[in-house]
């Protein structure tokens, strides 16, 4: 695939922009080339501006579930700018998107909207500190929360994908007021919780977290942080912005049955226009401003274009009682493909899912917080990166982010991903990536003691061979016994080469099975 138109607007964009792009993960730094510059979508499908037809696994980060240019959201768009784009006075049609989050998710009476999910998690953070008197957060290292300065400590995705996640620009006084969690780990939070006693106001957490690639949350995780939460006066905030109108119609409250006090969202609920929202009950809500002492606010909030662009997306989820479960099969389907494929090829991987969120993490144990998601490969990452590209499939530019399934998805679409990976993965294996199956140190270990063996043996078949070749010069005399000897041991060398080198290009595993066979045939 060729990308030059997309290169020469990259490099316009670098005179004017800083870095060439408007969020950093999209400039392809964490696995090289320049990024790809999109003309336009419609289902499951990118068209960049080379003519390129890319099958979409970002779709947005996160908010294009039903498919780019979702027919009902683009309709609800136009019909709502024919009518003024802007006010900055309330709309019926805020009122019908907040009634219908507020019957689709548990636990919340009030939701407020603002303009992205970094507003959202900024504002359901400074109302939990209103709303408890008390200035501390704890989150979770590799938790995202968005660019606001308390979350920029340890936070994950494209933070880490460039190597700081502890922005310079973060006052000291911001962080000290951030207690950083390891994720998964209750211990460690009930550590924090004892050092810092009745000054925690909020714990915020993805409740599954998307931002290190896709990590669910392990069995009790969550349920612990809300007793401890209930136990300590704490609020716990759940960070739905990647999970909300996502995993189920109630987010992972409903999924895995966890009740939180604050929730925020984003992405989904603005079907692809720029919205986020917190929710809570009706006894926190009520201390925003103006009810309440805590301000929040923001021209563009429940802007007619982006609430009706929400609205539709809403309507259609709600209407559509088997969507989270068909998103949930397409995600296994690719699961499920993948993992053959990638075992067949012996290369060294983790798959983690749920719901329709997905991550490949090339390392073999398990991925669990930050520092298991670190461990993986990544210059493999970037081979699988940059291979998959050229077969026309886009995943995210970074090892640490989730793979978004779409309504808009085939079965042929997933089907030809898992074929285009097979075809990467086999290139992985020339480039030496192995995995050390116990099949595999089976047969390594046979074959190493054949080979000794066969060392041994050879020494006594050599005296004997010595002898008789010795025998046959005499009685012939066209050579010596040493040239003739030295002949047979020249093609035994290249014949042993030949069959070495095609059973390296088959794999370690094809390997160690001839090498066994060698010995047993020896
Ligand atoms: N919270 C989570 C879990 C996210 O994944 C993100 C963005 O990816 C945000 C908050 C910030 O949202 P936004 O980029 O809309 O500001």
């Amino acid at each position: 695939m060729l990308y030059k138109r997309s290169s020469q607007l990259f490099a316009e964009a670098e005179k004017v922009i800083p870095g060439g792009v408007n969020s950093p993960v999209r400039a392809f730094k964490a696995v090289g080339g320049t990024p790809i510059f999109v003309q336009r979508a419609k289902g499951a499908y990118l068209y960049d501006e080379d003519g390129n037809r890319l099958i979409d696994y970002i779709n947005s980060w996160g908010p294009m579930i039903l498919g780019h240019a979702f027919e009902p959201v683009v309709e609800a768009v136009i019909e709502k700018a024919k009518l003024g784009t802007s006010f900055g006075m309330p709309t019926e049609l805020e009122t019908q998107i907040a009634a219908l989050a507020v019957s689709m998710v548990p636990n919340i009476d009030k939701i407020r909207f603002v303009n992205s999910g970094t507003e959202a998690c900024m504002s359901a953070v400074r109302l939990a500190r209103g709303f408890t008197k008390k200035d501390k957060i704890i989150k979770f290292a590799g938790c995202y929360h968005g660019h606001s300065d308390s979350f920029l400590i340890q936070a994950g995705s494209g933070a880490i994908t460039f190597g700081s996640p502890n922005s310079p620009g973060v006052t000291e006084g911001t962080a000290k007021d951030t207690l950083l969690a390891t994720y998964n780990d209750l211990d460690n939070v009930r550590a924090l919780i004892d050092a810092n006693k009745n000054e925690i106001a909020a714990i915020i957490v993805e409740p599954v977290a998307g931002n290190m690639g896709c990590i669910p949350p392990n069995k009790g995780f969550l349920e612990g942080l809300r007793q401890l939460c209930t136990d300590n006066g704490i609020l716990l905030i759940f960070d739905e912005v990647m999970t909300g109108f996502r995993l189920a119609r109630g987010g992972v409250q409903e999924l895995l049955g966890v009740d939180a006090d604050i929730v925020c969202f984003g992405k989904v609920i603005g079907g692809g226009l720029p919205v986020g929202a917190f929710a809570a009950r009706a006894e926190i809500m009520n201390y925003l401003a103006p009810l309440g002492p805590v301000y929040q606010a923001g021209t563009l909030s429940g802007n007619p274009l982006a609430m009706a662009a929400g609205l539709a997306m809403l309507q259609t989820l709600d209407n559509d009682a088997a969507i989270f479960q068909r998103l949930a099969d397409k995600t296994a389907y690719l699961h499920e493909g993948i993992e053959k494929v990638l075992k067949a090829n012996n290369v060294v991987f983790t798959i983690n899912r749920i719901g329709s969120m997905i991550s490949v993490h090339f390392d073999a144990a398990p991925v669990v917080d930050l520092k298991s998601a670190g461990n993986g490969d990544n210059e493999t990452f970037k081979k699988f990166f940059h291979g998959l590209l050229k077969e026309g499939i886009y995943i995210a530019p970074s090892a640490y982010e989730t793979w978004f399934i779409t309504d808009a998805l085939s079965y042929e679409d997933l089907d030809f991903t898992i074929q285009a990976i097979d075809k990467v993965s086999k290139n992985f294996l020339e480039q030496k990536n192995f995995r050390l199956s116990p099949e595999v140190f089976f047969y390594f270990c046979i074959s190493f003691l054949g080979f000794i063996l066969s060392l041994l043996l050879s020494c006594i078949l050599c005296d004997l061979l010595f002898s008789c070749l010795a025998f046959i010069a005499s009685h012939f005399s066209y050579c010596s016994a040493d040239s003739m000897f030295f002949i047979l041991a020249f093609i035994a060398i290249c014949s042993s080469s030949i069959l070495l080198f095609m059973a390296k290009r088959s794999s370690l595993v094809g390997f160690s099975v001839f090498s066994f066979r060698a010995f047993i045939i020896a």
